[in-house]
């Protein structure tokens, strides 16, 4: 491969989150590509399932595409060494990170000026232990690309949208209140696609497929109505494509380097459709945050809050019970907004002055919503009815909490009202 390589951007060490700055810098900041538009291809899902092993078509494509402009015969046009993100064969882990092609293809479409940018990630979904470090890859990768392919084996289950719903929520977290959703396109991209019989190979099948798995009914149990809809209002675009077995040899012959003839046709031909339809200059997908379309050089900055806003102390560690989850960041938000309301009230009750009913209701009531302001401000996790239901729950504990104060207040009332009797009493003796 020309002139690229594989950079390690984002590492994962020892549960530690760290942006290599200056390599993300060194590239993007490029006087060539830094003022350009930009488009992020990334990929996310479970280790050796040939992730980085597509990518290398990618990169074949692209450079055929975007740098010899030649893109017809591209994937032949390759030799027998498939490069690019190293890709192999057996079950050792790779560490846990994102790589980034250092090489950017540059495309000018009339007088927009395009630059296209390619993420690999590292790391398992399925080992709970390292479920915070695969959160953060998968949720960091998400934010930052304009379109984010789930590569899964086999079928779609439940537990991948799971998946998908705890990895976007952290997502969402590290976005403040925002009109727009948090993130562009999600191809799910499905390997060896078993069931060819019901839902035929490619992107027809794969929005069938989809649209049928997607789909929220009546009589859904409201978790897995949850997740459909959560997943539906993270993205802007949601799509499917159902990837053929690429063959026996593939998977295990000890010297297969990438040769095509050991790769079965219908794998090439769908291979092929699925390229086009993410890498053609027609099928760019220009990154936009927060409804604008953003440069090269720009999305540095959001690299690293990014990197900041996620690795951050105040967002809770995801675990695999989302529900228990989203109830103790609910919890701790409540309780810290009870705190709040205790301790003013306190002040009042415990300052010489007492206040007339009227004032003490205001008071009340400015106080409250100081408290609500800070529950709604804290990041949690779930969706809009568990917080509705925790904001009810905390409306009545104000109202619990209200009347000690009030008695206070109150007594403080009776006892100046007599104190100003006695003094009136005394005053009319003289
Ligand atoms: P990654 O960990 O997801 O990046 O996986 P790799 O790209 O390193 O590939 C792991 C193994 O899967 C390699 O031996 C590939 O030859 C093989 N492989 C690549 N694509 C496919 C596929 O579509 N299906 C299957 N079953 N194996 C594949
Ligand atoms: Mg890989």
């Amino acid at each position: 491969m020309e002139d690229g390589k594989a950079l390690k951007i984002v590492n994962i060490d020892n549960h530690k989150f760290e942006l290599d700055e200056k390599l993300l810098a060194s590239v993007l900041n490029r006087p060539e590509i830094k003022n350009r538009k930009i488009v992020v291809i990334s990929i996310a899902g479970a280790f050796r399932k040939g992730k980085s092993f597509l990518l290398g078509f990618f990169l074949r494509y692209l450079n055929a595409q975007y740098v010899r402009k030649d893109a017809t015969n591209w994937m032949e046009n390759g030799g027998d060494v498939l490069e690019g993100f190293s890709w192999k064969n057996g079950c050792t882990r790779d560490t846990t990170g994102i790589l980034m092609w250092s090489q950017i293809f540059l495309h000018n479409k009339g007088k927009e000026k395009i630059a296209i940018m390619l993420l690999d990630t590292q790391g398992v979904f399925d080992n709970q232990s390292t479920m915070r470090d695969c959160s953060f890859i998968f949720a960091l990768s998400t934010l930052i690309s304009s379109v984010q392919i789930y590569n899964i084996s086999s079928n779609l289950q439940e537990n991948d949208l799971q998946h998908l719903q705890l990895f976007t929520e952290y997502g969402k977290m590290a976005l403040e209140k925002s009109a727009f959703k948090p993130f562009q396109k999600l191809q799910f991209l499905i390997r060896d696609w078993a069931c060819a019989y019901n839902y035929k190979y490619g992107a027809e099948g794969g929005k069938a497929m989809l649209d049928n798995y997607l789909k929220i009914s009546e009589n859904q149990h409201k978790e897995l109505k949850g997740v459909r809809e959560h997943i539906k209002s993270c993205f802007y675009e949601i799509e499917c494509f159902l990837m053929p077995h690429p063959g026996l040899k593939v998977c295990t012959k000890q010297d297969f380097t990438g040769q095509l003839d050991l790769i079965e046709n219908d794998f090439k031909l769908h291979l092929n459709d699925l390229i086009v339809s993410l890498l053609a200059p027609e099928n760019l997908r220009i990154k936009v945050m927060n409804g604008q379309q953003i440069l090269a050089g720009e999305l540095i900055t959001y690299w690293k809050s990014y990197v900041h806003a996620l690795a951050s102390d105040e967002i809770v560690k995801p675990v695999t019970m989302m529900r228990a989850t989203a109830e103790a960041s609910h919890t701790i938000a409540m309780s810290q907004a009870q705190e709040l309301y205790i301790s003013d009230m306190k002040k009042i009750v415990d300052s010489p002055n007492c206040l007339s009913y009227k004032d003490f209701n205001l008071k009340d009531a400015q106080i409250r919503t100081k408290c609500i302001k800070l529950f709604d401000s804290r990041k949690k996790m779930g969706d809009f009815r568990i917080t509705q239901k925790f904001r009810q729950r905390l409306l009545k504990e104000f109202n619990d909490l209200v009347s000690i104060y009030k008695q206070g207040n109150d007594n403080k009332l009776e006892s100046s009202r007599i104190k100003s009797r006695e003094i009136y009493l005394r005053a009319k003796k003289y």
